[in-house]
């Protein structure tokens, strides 16, 4: 399997000698982000493209570093996940969602779900599902609404702790997705012993699938696969009309992507978004 994403190794990755001199550094840097705000969060649309209605929303953590600029997730989730603080990040990312459902539980973008993106530090954290549960109850936030995105990767390991805690999220009404489906390399026996809801097709079999006999063929057996294991399906990354036409042709109608939306922030969103333009 090709490297992708999180496993890119980080762009200013330092000697060997200077590994813990960075660690620490890179520590500070992102406990004072978090301290100074300076983390915030677009939410990327999921569409349904039949109805051409909103569907869902997933939560993206952006770091706008004061003198580095941007600096893309897919870097720095790495280095938290390295530090730990993925823990406090991640509790961050969370609690921020969980805010912004409660904020919207009379507003009108209720009542789509949120979806966000979990590591396997949080997820393997003990008492994690009971910290949700008292974070959801606190905001009065309904669980149905939530939704968490795992990465087929995060699932293999530590199994009975892993089953008992996406059981627990379950029966809460928490949605739990399959993130990236595909690029794993683990064996697909998974499916049929964790509570899954949705599959989310990962982009790089969306990306010209119309021009690519294999992969069409690869993209039908998914589709398949998920129907026969009554899952919902989200074709990710969709950026060309194309792409929605042959996923629409196969029934696959919800869908996120350039093509529809890019990640953008709430203020945006609402604007974009308001009732009037909805239905
Ligand atoms: P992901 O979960 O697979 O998220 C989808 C990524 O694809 C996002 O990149 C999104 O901006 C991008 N994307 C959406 N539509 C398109 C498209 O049509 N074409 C292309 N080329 N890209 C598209 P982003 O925001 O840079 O996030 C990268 C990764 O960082 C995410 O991949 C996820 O693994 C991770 N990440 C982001 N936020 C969080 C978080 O709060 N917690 C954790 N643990 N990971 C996060
Ligand atoms: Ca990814
Ligand atoms: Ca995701
Ligand atoms: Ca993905």
């Amino acid at each position: 399997a090709k490297h992708r994403g999180r496993n890119r190794s980080y762009r200013f990755e330092p000697a060997l000698g200077e590994q813990s001199l960075f660690r620490m550094s890179i520590r500070k840097e992102i406990k004072q982000a978090l301290e100074q705000d300076d983390f915030f969060i677009e939410y990327q649309p999921k569409i349904d493209c039949h109805t051409e209605s909103l569907v869902g929303l997933e939560a993206l953590v952006r770091w706008q570093h004061p003198s580095r600029g941007r600096i893309p997730p897919d870097e720095f989730i790495f280095l938290a996940e390295q530090t730990g603080q993925i823990i406090d990040l991640g509790d961050w990312v969370l609690d921020s969602v969980i805010r912004q459902l409660a904020h919207w539980s009379s507003k009108p973008l209720d009542p789509v779900t949120v979806s966000v993106n979990l590591s396997a530090i949080q997820l393997h954290q003990t008492g994690f599902a009971d910290r949700l549960e008292t974070l959801l109850n606190h905001h009065k936030v309904p669980p149905e609404r939530l939704e968490l995105e795992l990465t087929e990767s995060i699932l293999m390991g530590q199994e009975e702790a892993v089953t008992q805690t996406l059981n627990r999220l379950r029966a809460l009404g928490i949605v739990i997705s399959i993130d990236d489906f595909g690029t794993g390399y683990s064996s697909l026996s998974y499916l049929c012993r964790f509570p899954i809801d949705v599959l989310k097709i990962d982009r790089s079999f969306v990306d010209r699938v119309d021009q690519r006999r294999d992969q069409q063929q690869v993209v039908r057996a998914i589709v398949q696969l998920a129907r026969s294991l009554e899952l919902d399906i989200v074709a990710e990354g969709v950026e060309r009309a194309e792409e929605v036409h042959f996923f629409r042709d196969l029934g696959v109608s919800r869908m996120q992507g350039y093509y529809f939306a890019h990640p953008m922030t709430m203020d945006a969103l609402e604007r974009q978004f308001d009732p009037m333009q909805r239905r």
